[in-house]
């Protein structure tokens, strides 16, 4: 008689079994073998860097920079801007959006008429709008936020290391991203950067950021840049994780920054050709704001996209998605991202969609 009355699942009891999947969708994106080695060192105690996913890093810039009844102010075009308005409504603060079409951007004009209208303490806007495919321009916002003295908020998730982005250059105060894209990290980590006025509002607050786990005052002690002798123990963080997102650094490095983004541009410039050749439209009409690293699609007319992305998962093993929030059921999205980013793999890609488009059911009206 077994002294337990539940048995441990059957599942366990056979080995994980990981089927090998090309992951082009807008993440995660597939990891290297060299990166993922590197994770499998020992565990050993606590170092730095930021634990949780993105939306940690984007929770963690809001909680501790806005104080209940502050004023912030979000773009919204797309899921990114409305979840950060969601953030800051969370926390007590007086949130206002503007808002753009999916697959549009902001001018600096209309930024600076809503800065002007809300004077918010912090100003969020998505560098790589990954549900709606736009890479948003950032010049002159920074200082666009210096001048209202705002603090300006940058999700770099889904276009660090795929696009340009200059932090200092282009006055942002808050910038984050996330492990699993274009550094082909596993998921489950999330690089943050704090400006010298966003740490002159942070550590000048009034109250204490709602949560504990993202309250920066402990967060800079356990990463070691608060100027104190000792740390303090405060959680613990994923380690081996910190191991891998290191060495998939160390791959950015080794190609050069300015060579990533360049790979990524042509890349995706050689696959919106491609598309365009095989009659498909791009959502983002306008060229420039088009996000490298994520590419939406226009959902094919007479088609059910879910059936293309699951035809392409059954038949070609590679995942591809739909739209999210605002583009649900008008777009497909493809991500090439950080390895993933090659001619091959498009060329790969496009062959699996012009197969979709003969099997898959096209509707006569
Ligand atoms: N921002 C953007 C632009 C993203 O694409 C994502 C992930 N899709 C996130 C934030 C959230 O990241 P995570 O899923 O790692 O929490």
């Amino acid at each position: 008689m077994p002294s337990l009355s539940v048995l441990p699942p059957k599942c366990l009891q056979k080995p994980l079994l990981v089927p090998h999947r090309h992951m082009f969708g807008p993440g995660p994106s597939n990891v290297p073998s060299r990166i993922l080695e590197a994770g499998a060192n020992p565990v050993i105690g606590h170092i730095i860097h930021f634990t949780g996913t993105g939306h940690t890093a984007m929770e963690c810039a809001i909680f501790n920079t806005v104080e209940s009844g502050d004023s912030v102010l979000t773009a919204v075009n797309g899921i990114w801007g409305e979840r950060a308005a969601e953030m800051a409504e969370r926390i007590g603060a007086r949130v206002n959006t503007i808002v753009a079409p999916p697959g549009g951007f902001f001018t600096n004009a209309e930024i600076e008429q809503a800065l002007s209208k809300y004077r918010p303490v912090l100003f969020f806007l998505a560098h790589g709008e990954s549900s709606t495919g736009v890479l948003h321009p950032l010049d002159g916002i920074g200082q666009l936020c210096q001048r209202y003295n705002c603090l300006f908020l940058v999700d770099a998730v889904a276009s660090i290391g795929g696009a340009p982005l200059h932090m200092d250059q282009q006055g942002i105060d808050i910038l984050y991203t996330g492990s699993q894209k274009v550094l082909n990290a596993p998921p489950g980590t999330a690089p943050i950067s704090f400006s010298e006025r966003a740490c002159q509002k942070i550590f000048s607050r009034k109250s204490k950021p709602v949560s504990f786990f993202l309250d920066l005052n402990w967060l800079a002690n356990y990463w070691g840049c608060d100027g104190k002798p000792s740390r303090v123990y405060h959680h613990t963080g994923p380690v081996t994780a910190f191991f891998s997102l290191r060495e998939s650094l160390a791959v950015l490095v080794e190609e050069g920054l300015e060579n990533s983004w360049e790979r990524h541009q042509k890349v995706a410039e050689y696959f919106h050709t491609g598309l365009e050749s095989m009659g498909l439209k791009l959502f983002v009409k306008e060229k420039k704001a088009r996000l490298p690293t994520v590419t939406t699609i226009v959902a094919p007319h007479g088609y059910d996209w879910k059936e293309i992305t699951s035809y392409i998962m059954k038949t070609h093993n590679i995942e591809i998605s739909g739209g999210l929030g605002p583009s649900v059921g008008l777009v497909l999205r493809v991500g090439l991202m950080g390895c993933n980013s090659s001619k091959a793999n498009v060329d790969m890609v496009l062959g699996a969609l012009k197969d979709a488009l003969k099997h898959c059911h096209k509707s006569k009206v």
